[in-house]
């Protein structure tokens, strides 16, 4: 067995690598360069940690881990302690003392993987100290900070290129979860990796199971998801964050939620910076907290356990969306990207394009961008193939997704795309003016409303002409109309719709529309027992193993708060499900559970055997 596996093994717990990691963790323990692409949750810590180890061994100095993230560093450093590994990080938070005693420590060869940040680790006089250090190796996180396109560049890791000319012997591993092309050229070239061997993993993750509904009363059908598949008997709320648009709408639901009794927080770059933080660490340390944010939220917040990400409101793209639910589910264990999506969002995003400052160039782009979106919300096959698609990966239908778990029906809506794009023009014709999709539907449903009899509309030859379908109905058909472009926002900014060139083919008789069927939304605890699973660790536990396992996080609230970090640093939901089920006798037992290393084992196997045998 090799020394990266047996490390693996005892201080980690876990009892192989996953993906790629063994083949990078022995390029980096030999002392090759590396840059590493791998999902939110992939398992890049270990990449780096584990051959910084094993070069430790070997007689080099620590390993030196730059990351951009304070609260995160705080975390890792949390983590590693409690598995014995001696690890420490230098940031703006120490105090000169504090920060001069890891210093002395790193220098007395007491350290083995130490964080800093990287506007520390640049200052000459941190760089001198490690000229004297054999240090063991590089690691750079969040390495996509270097791409002054993306939206998380920082100036000071460009200046990182400097550690390949000053300490050309040492190895450096860089790490993203960035996956696109462009981005990946600029680490290697800001970075000089040139010669680096690149490891591109699989951006699948398998355990988020996607699903895109039909906005209705989005908050009622937001909290029937959450009672339905995220909430436990005793009432309990997973962990959870729903993403909004506007700062407003954040504290309406968050507000709206704390009356439901679900101990929701909000979350926005207008809040004051305490508060924030604070909420933020609530967030991180605490359970059954759910997080009403808008996109500020999210960098560096690795929470393994966080079980659904929600979208109130539509993403502007899809690696945005990718981005946002990819924080659920980390430690692998089922989790739910849940979103409700409809008319009102498309006509919004494509407003918010237009009504931007932006030249046209860009607003082009964003337009683009929009509608990959938009196609991967209404397609009508897997999600997920779909999704992996846009990131250049192929794959075949999934089995975890709402299309691929109840295929949408799709039909021939040639007619109904004609009559409401007629509709638009005649209105618009009849009165010079022009009209938004709910005024329409009144018209062609035949509704004799104050407006409609006002401008004389009861008599348009499209009036009452589509009364066979449900107003739900016209707004699905509006609402796919606008996401494929036969229907375009007009630039009043009251989202007034007008045709497009793409209409005219439609309305001559020469291109046939296909469109998905409109589905009454159902209630979610209607939807997930047909569906099975719950994304839920305990979704097929014993009454004895559940009743061991709320025992058993008790234990673990009990213990991170005496070690103050939190919970998931003492054990993840996945070990602890697991010591639940498997209802161990010995020490022994516990030693082959996963997550569970030799300092844990030895700190806390007998307080575990007790939680577990007093049932
Ligand atoms: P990333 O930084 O890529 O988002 P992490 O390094 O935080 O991912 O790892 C995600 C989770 O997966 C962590 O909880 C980690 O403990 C777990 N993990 C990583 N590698 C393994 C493995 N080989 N076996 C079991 N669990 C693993
Ligand atoms: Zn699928």
């Amino acid at each position: 067995m090799s020394r990266s596996l047996e490390i693996l093994n005892e201080i980690f717990g876990y009892p192989a690598f996953r993906g790629q990691q063994a083949e990078i963790v022995e390029h980096v323990a030999d002392g090759g360069d590396s840059l590493v692409l791998m999902p939110t949750g992939g398992g890049k810590s270990l990449c780096y940690q584990i051959p910084s180890l094993v070069r430790r061994e070997a007689g080099f100095g620590a390993g030196i881990v730059v990351s951009p993230l304070i609260a995160l560093m705080q975390d890792q450093v949390a983590a590693l302690t409690e598995v014995g590994v001696r690890a420490a990080y230098l940031n703006s938070t120490l105090s000169g003392a504090e920060a001069a005693a890891t210093e002395r420590a790193l220098r007395n060869g007491e350290i083995d993987l130490l964080y800093v940040a990287p506007e520390r680790l640049m200052t000459p006089r941190f760089l001198d100290l490690l000229d004297s250090l054999p240090v063991g190796l590089f690691a750079i996180d969040e390495a996509h900070c270097v791409s002054q396109w993306g939206h998380d560049f920082r100036p000071e890791y460009i200046q990182l290129s400097v550690l390949h000319e000053r300490f050309p012997d040492v190895p450096r591993i860089a790490l993203t979860a960035t996956a696109d092309a462009i981005t990946r050229d600029e680490i290697v070239h800001r970075l000089a990796l040139d010669d680096a061997r690149i490891f591109v993993s699989s951006f699948d993750r398998p355990n988020i199971r996607y699903r895109i509904v039909e906005k209705d009363n989005a908050r009622s059908q937001l909290l029937d998801f959450i009672r339905a598949e995220h909430t436990n008997k005793a009432g309990t709320t997973d962990a959870g964050v729903i993403y909004c648009l506007s700062r407003r709408k954040v504290e309406e639901t968050a507000d709206w939620l704390k009356g439901q009794g679900i101990r929701a927080l909000p979350y926005h770059a207008g809040m004051e910076f305490e508060m924030r933080q604070k909420h933020q660490e609530m967030f991180q340390r605490e359970e059954g907290i759910v997080m009403c944010a808008t996109i500020a939220f999210g960098m560096g917040i690795d929470k393994p356990d966080v079980r659904f990400v929600a979208h109130l409101d539509l993403p502007k793209s899809v690696e945005g969306y990718y981005q946002e639910t990819g924080r659920a589910g980390r430690d692998g264990l089922p989790a739910n990207a849940w979103m409700a999506y409809g008319l009102g969002d498309v006509v919004q995003q494509r407003k918010m394009i237009d009504e931007s400052e932006a030249d046209d160039a860009h607003k082009r782009v964003q337009t683009g961008k929009l509608d990959a979106l938009l196609g991967l919300c209404e397609v009508a096959s897997c999600r997920r193939v779909r999704l992996l698609a846009y990131f250049g990966e192929t794959s075949k239908p999934c089995g975890n997704c709402d299309t691929c778990l109840e295929p949408p029906a799709s039909f021939d809506a040639t007619r109904e795309a004609q009559m409401a794009l007629s509709c638009v023009y005649r209105a618009q014709k009849a009165s010079g003016f022009r009209f938004g999709a709910g005024y329409l539907i009144d018209i062609l449903r035949g509704t004799r409303s104050e407006k409609v009899l006002q401008r004389g509309h009861e008599k348009l030859s499209t009036f009452g002409v589509g009364s066979a379908l449900s107003e739900p109905e016209w707004r699905a058909v509006f609402r796919q109309l606008v996401a494929f472009g036969y229907l375009a926002v007009d630039h009043d900014g009251f989202g007034a719709l007008v045709l497009t060139d793409a209409s005219k083919p439609v309305l001559k008789g020469e291109e046939r529309v296909t469109l998905r069927k409109y589905v009454k939304p159902v209630r979610s605890r209607q939807t997930s027992a047909r569906t099975g699973e719950r994304a839920d660790p305990t979704a097929r536990m014993s009454p004895r193993e559940k009743a061991r396992w709320e025992r058993l996080r008790a234990w673990r609230a009990e213990t991170a708060k005496s070690d103050g970090v939190p919970a998931y640093v003492i054990f993840h939901d996945a070990t602890l499900a697991e010591i639940a089920r498997s209802d161990p006798d010995t020490v022994d037992d516990l030693r082959h559970i996963p997550g569970i290393g030799v300092r844990k084992l030895e700190r806390f196997g007998n307080e575990l055997l007790d939680v577990v045998g007093s049932d």
